[in-house]
């Protein structure tokens, strides 16, 4: 009877138990709690974190690619001399380097100059100076320019409603302003977004109605008569007509004197497409101690535009890159998987870089893990994004419990590429990463020639070396792969 009573208290007291566990499974969050790391990785995470903010390393390599060796447009002798800079200095830091062949475009920058040389209210024998620049990859108009009269739309639905017989033998300024506010509110990548379209494909669609050239308003947001250059997109279906971007403030005059009556301007780009040049990705190997064949890349991109020397884009993506190979050497960390540094070339013009690579390795990208670009120049990172599973988000969840003594806590789950780079392997499955920055200023300087050295603040810089030095080193020791 005894027995009986316990075997029957028994009984309850294990439904009781079922039931409980049962309703605490069901009202567990979707999510899994974060796994605590092992204790060795946090110290190391923290030792990275504090090496990074206290090196001026990465600044040393920016201010070097700027200044000594100076713009870096893809095919250009200053782009195959970074290579070899960043070659050498990765295998000085024992890295075992290897130059990916890419064939990369060679344009090049000629006469650029415009004048209004007719319009309401001149005085007799004079013009309007225009401050531009041609946009990466235009065709050339005659050497001694081009004569015609200007129509200025604010987007292409104003452009085909002019139709043919309005738009046929002129000059077609796009008139779309980058959205300050939207930038101002952190923003700046969606603002770029929306003005960009005009930059890549109003050659093509001027030129479709006949436009002998085309112009665009510059994509940025000070207010210092820069031309911001950038690469356009010659549609297959229509004729190559040379474009190039005025400033925001010459933007304003032609559409104030256009407003007023009929506008001739004087516009001569001389740029030329030379043959393709051979050129590279450098891609540095320092290999996993426990699955060197399980891959983790950071990296930016080498190549610049020519106007400024590329110091926010991407001298710094690249520096970060090269500073998280620096720190593990200098902290004796070595990763059970392999860390690769690759600093990409042709990100700019033609991502001959990023393409080449997800070919040439292609049959290891299941094993890629994850891959780090940093491209959206050095400001103060609060935290970073991938474009990943929920589930390798939150594996992650420690880390940026770590980062956030620096300010930089935000984990944030993306939908696209975490970079232009990357975006191949991003395509094949490979989950993307990057670091989430303050962006306010970015495209004040972006593509200008103000993209230079005192642009970088030495310590946003480290920074943004910490945030990638540790994402890169927790990716790669965590005892299991970041799952896709
Ligand atoms: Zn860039």
């Amino acid at each position: 009877m005894k027995r009986a009573h316990a075997a029957a208290r028994f009984l309850l007291v294990s439904i009781l138990l079922f039931t409980l566990i049962v309703t605490a499974l069901a009202q567990r969050p979707a999510s899994r709690p974060a796994p605590a790391y092992p204790a060795a990785l946090v110290t190391e995470l923290r030792q990275l974190q504090q090496a990074a903010l206290a090196s001026d390393y990465a600044y040393t390599q920016v201010a070097h690619l700027c200044n000594n060796i100076g713009p870096r447009l893809s095919g250009s002798p200053q782009a195959a001399q970074a290579v070899d800079y960043v070659a050498a200095e990765l295998r000085r830091l024992g890295l075992q380097v290897q130059l990916e062949r890419v064939m990369a475009p060679h344009w090049v920058r000629g006469v650029e100059t415009g004048e209004l040389v007719e319009f309401k209210g001149q005085a007799p024998n004079t013009t309007q100076k225009i401050i531009l620049t041609a946009l990466g990859g235009s065709t050339a108009t005659a050497a001694e320019g081009v004569t015609a009269d200007v129509v200025v739309v604010n987007n292409f639905e104003a452009l085909r409603s002019l139709g043919r017989e309005r738009v046929a033998g002129k000059i077609v300024l796009f008139n779309a302003a980058y959205d300050k506010q939207m930038a101002a509110q952190g923003f700046a990548f969606d603002a770029y977004g929306q003005a960009v379209v005009y930059r890549g494909n109003g050659a093509s669609e001027a030129a479709r109605l006949g436009a002998v050239a085309s112009l665009v308003r510059s994509v940025g947001s000070a207010d210092y008569r820069l031309p911001h250059t950038g690469a356009l997109r010659y549609a297959e279906d229509a004729p190559r007509i040379p474009a190039g971007a005025v400033t925001a403030e010459d933007a304003d005059l032609m559409a104030y004197l256009a407003a007023q009556g009929r506008l001739r301007m004087h516009l001569t780009l001389t740029p030329q497409t030379l043959a393709d040049v051979e050129s590279y990705n450098v891609v540095a190997d320092l290999k996993g101690s426990e699955h060197p064949e399980q891959v983790v890349i950071v990296s930016g991109h080498l190549d610049s535009w020519d106007l400024g020397t590329g110091a926010i884009d991407d001298a710094s993506g690249v520096a970060v890159a090269m500073q998280v190979a620096n720190l593990f050497k200098q902290l004796k960390l070595r990763p059970k998987r392999t860390l690769r540094v690759i600093a990409w070339m042709n990100e700019e013009n033609g991502l001959r870089g990023g393409v080449a690579y997800a070919k040439d390795f292609a049959a290891q990208l299941t094993n890629h893990v994850a891959a780090i670009e940093s491209d959206s120049g050095p400001g103060h990172p609060t935290g970073l994004s991938g474009h990943a599973g929920d589930a390798a988000i939150e594996m992650l969840r420690p880390l940026a419990q770590i980062l956030l003594s620096q300010g930089a806590g935000v984990l944030r789950q993306t939908k696209d590429a975490e970079g232009a780079d990357v975006s191949p392997l991003d395509a094949a499955g490979v989950p993307t990463f990057a670091p989430v920055q303050d962006v306010r200023h970015y495209f004040d300087y972006h593509h200008t020639a103000a993209d230079t050295l005192d642009k970088v603040n030495p310590r946003e810089l480290a920074e943004n070396a910490a945030v990638v030095a540790a994402l890169a080193y927790a990716i790669a020791s965590l005892p299991d792969a970041l799952p896709r």
